[in-house]
């Protein structure tokens, strides 16, 4: 049996000139599954029932089970999904006032062991398929009722170790009869994977690129990150400046502030003296503790004093508040919780 949801646009249009169907139906039947979000081909009421019954003899479509949901009282929601073949994943729906934002998984666990994150120490499992990731993004619309406006590829795994899969998701996510949400709202986040940071610099659709730096000094980010030991900082800068260039695009920069360890003075010379001169913006996220961890969150006052000093220098600063932290909203803590009982 063929899973529709697992066709791209071009898949599906395959599948309709084998089926010698009229070219239309490709976008009816693309919009059924990614705007209408059914799961039963019997609802497409505009496919006459001779060739909803033919569908159905090959095909079926597909729906991420929603396995548990928890609310935080900020109005973030946590999302744990569970995946055909019984691995989990987790989402999470930030809503803001005009922006209604999904945070996606991208694999199933990661292999990076990056000392800020609940993920890391899961292992990597697998990596997600395109529709598996755009399918997260489709179940949050379904089950909160808002439209989602923003998508951010910042969940559990590295996007860029599943860099085909996560072009195919934006490619639906995006598409006119997919979700149709804007590429410019779409951000890509990752630990910095040099390779694929030029790759992306020359895909065509206009979406955002953020790079997890957490550490402006090779010593501290090896630490932290260790894939800095394969992708050293300054040829992540190197590739930072390609995109930057060739997309006439900010990049973000997000900073994990961790008490104690990369909120001294030494750190803002170093990230001034990194980044000065790039088209850039910072996002200051505080560390959302796990368990086990060892590491301290600062206190807002701490993450206000690290920007301050930072201004002068580098003005595109935003502080972005921890959401959701009572629901473990903290990249791979719910998925963790579960894998763990
Ligand atoms: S921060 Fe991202 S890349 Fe690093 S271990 Fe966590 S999920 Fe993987």
């Amino acid at each position: 049996m063929t899973n529709l949801k697992s066709l791209t646009f071009q898949g599906l249009t395959d599948l309709v000139k084998r089926l010698k169907w009229e070219d239309y139906r490709v976008k009816q039947i693309f919009s059924w599954i990614w705007q209408k979000g059914i799961s039963d081909i019997n609802l497409m009421t505009n496919l006459a029932k001779p060739k909803r019954e033919q569908l159905q003899k090959e095909c079926y479509i597909s729906a991420l089970k929603l396995s548990d949901r928890k609310y935080a009282q900020d109005r973030a929601e946590k999302f744990l999904f569970t995946l055909e073949d019984n691995h989990n994943i987790e989402s999470v729906f930030i809503p803001e006032s005009t922006r209604k934002t999904v945070c996606v998984s991208t694999q199933v666990g990661c292999a990076l062991d990056c000392k800020i994150c609940y993920t890391g120490k899961m292992g990597f499992t697998r990596n997600l398929k395109f529709y598996e990731i755009a399918d997260q993004v489709l179940q949050v619309q379904l089950l909160t009722g808002e439209r989602i406006s923003n998508v951010v590829f910042m969940g559990m795994g590295e996007p860029f170790l599943n860099y085909h899969e996560c072009l195919k998701a934006i490619e639906t996510i995006n598409s006119d009869f997919g979700l149709n949400i804007g590429a410019r709202k779409i951000t890509v986040s990752t630990s910095g994977i040099i390779e694929r940071i030029y790759d992306f610099a020359d895909f065509p659709l206009q979406a955002k690129l953020a790079i997890s730096l957490n550490a402006a000094n090779a010593e501290l980010r090896n630490e932290l990150m260790p894939i800095n030991n394969k992708y050293p900082l300054k040829e992540l800068i190197k590739a930072v400046k390609y995109y930057v260039d060739k997309k006439k695009k900010r990049v973000t920069f997000e900073y994990v502030l961790i008490k104690g360890i990369n909120d001294q003075p030494k750190d803002v010379k170093a990230l001034v003296k990194l980044l000065m001169g790039i088209s850039c913006k910072i996002n200051l996220i505080p560390f959302n503790a796990y368990p086990k961890s060892k590491f301290l969150s600062p206190s807002i006052e701490e993450m206000q004093e690290f920007a301050d000093k930072l201004y002068p220098e580098l003005p595109a600063i935003t502080i972005r508040k921890s959401r959701g932290s009572e629901i473990l909203a903290a990249c791979g803590q719910l998925a963790g919780k579960v894998s763990n009982m």
